[in-house]
């Protein structure tokens, strides 16, 4: 942009340009690059940051000041503080007056925060920042509505093919960059590895379930089954529905008795509970390392033969994909893609 343009001046090509370059991202860190790219073309601030706030009050500073010399002032992140989901404040420093949005908020409490700095600001530029965010939000919901499962608000199938595709291209960084050690045998890597775990979930003998009870019955089965994985899991495992009652979870940074004993607990938890109407309901679960495969499905596959040998061994367990493999009791052949589950 000009420089020279003011801001009344802006014409609406510059505003189109700039909300169609938000809306072309599809994934939230571009999206977040991507607003803080307009605004700062469109105000030529300062300073620009962005703030993470957790649960437990520690900060994290993303985006590094364009003006490296301006570090966020400790009272502009206690105004930080108590801001609560989707506001807008102003906080004065000695040189700066900072605008802050909460731009995202996150399970118990964390929230990611705008903060920008400009000398003055004035009621256009105001708006215009306090518009951006709310277009980055409004878009930020909407893509997030269409990676949810409308019956349990899990993410759905989709959210999991492209949260796997990232994963695996992370992965083939983080080799390429050398700074893992050298590859060894399988069956010791697994027996070590501290690393993302996948899980396949399916409801045992749920077709009975239906036939029994019925389809609504059923479905409230399913909403009830999310919410004991919700609770079941740590904040920072993923759960999916993936098909009609086959669920995927993924336990990130877990070694591998932790994978089997959280999986375990869930199974029990499931085991357990009297479900409304239909009483006990069982789950069977296969699980795998998440590591050198190269495709998403190869995982999946994975652990959906573990969960196969689960129900043919009486259902309602646990199977992990390595221990059966060296136990020679699943083929570790790869299939070409296309997979079935139960
Ligand atoms: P198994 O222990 O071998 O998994 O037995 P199962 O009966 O669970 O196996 P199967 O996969 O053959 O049956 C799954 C059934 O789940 C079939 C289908 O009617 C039912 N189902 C799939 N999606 C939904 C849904 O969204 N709601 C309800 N109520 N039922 C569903
Ligand atoms: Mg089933
Ligand atoms: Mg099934």
């Amino acid at each position: 942009m000009n420089t020279e343009t003011s801001l009344h001046g802006m014409d609406h090509d510059i505003l189109l340009e700039t909300i169609v370059a938000i809306t072309e991202q599809r994934d939230q860190h571009s999206l977040e690059l991507s607003l803080f790219a307009s605004l700062r073309e469109m105000l030529q601030p300062m300073c620009g940051f962005f703030l993470d706030l957790s649960a437990d009050g520690s900060t994290r500073t993303l985006m590094p000041s364009r003006n490296e010399d301006i570090v966020l002032p400790e009272s502009v992140i206690e105004v930080a503080r108590e801001m609560s989901e989707y506001d807008f404040r102003q906080a004065e420093t000695p040189d700066l007056i900072y605008m802050l949005a909460v731009i995202d908020t996150g399970k118990n409490g964390s929230r990611r925060i705008l903060l920008v700095g400009m000398p003055s600001w004035n009621e256009t530029s105001e708006r215009l920042l306090v518009g951006m965010v709310r277009v980055y939000q409004n878009f930020m919901k909407l893509m997030s509505d269409s990676e949810k499962d409308t019956l349990t608000g899990l993410q759905n199938r989709r959210k999991l093919e492209s949260f796997l595709a990232s994963r695996l291209t992370a992965r083939l960084h983080e080799r390429r960059e050398g700074d893992k050690p050298a590859e060894k045998p399988a069956a010791e890597r697994n027996a070590q590895t501290r690393g993302e775990y996948l899980a396949v979930l399916d409801l045992d003998k749920f077709k009975r379930i239906n036939d029994t009870y019925g389809h609504l019955i059923g479905d409230e089965v399913l909403l009830t089954f999310a919410n004991i994985l919700r609770a079941s899991l740590r904040d920072n495992d993923r759960s999916f529905r993936y098909g009609g009652e086959e669920f995927i979870v993924v336990l990130n940074e877990v070694s591998p008795e932790q994978a089997g004993a959280v999986l375990e607990r869930l199974r029990g938890n499931v085991e357990r509970h009297s479900f409304p109407q239909v009483g006990q309901v069982t789950v069977s679960i296969g699980y795998t390392l998440i590591d050198r495969q190269d495709l998403p499905t190869r995982i999946i596959e994975e652990a959906d033969k573990a969960l196969y040998y689960a129900k043919e061994h009486g259902r309602n367990q646990v199977r992990d994909y390595a221990a059966l493999r060296d136990e020679g009791v699943v083929d570790d052949s790869q299939h070409d893609g296309s997979i079935e589950l139960f």
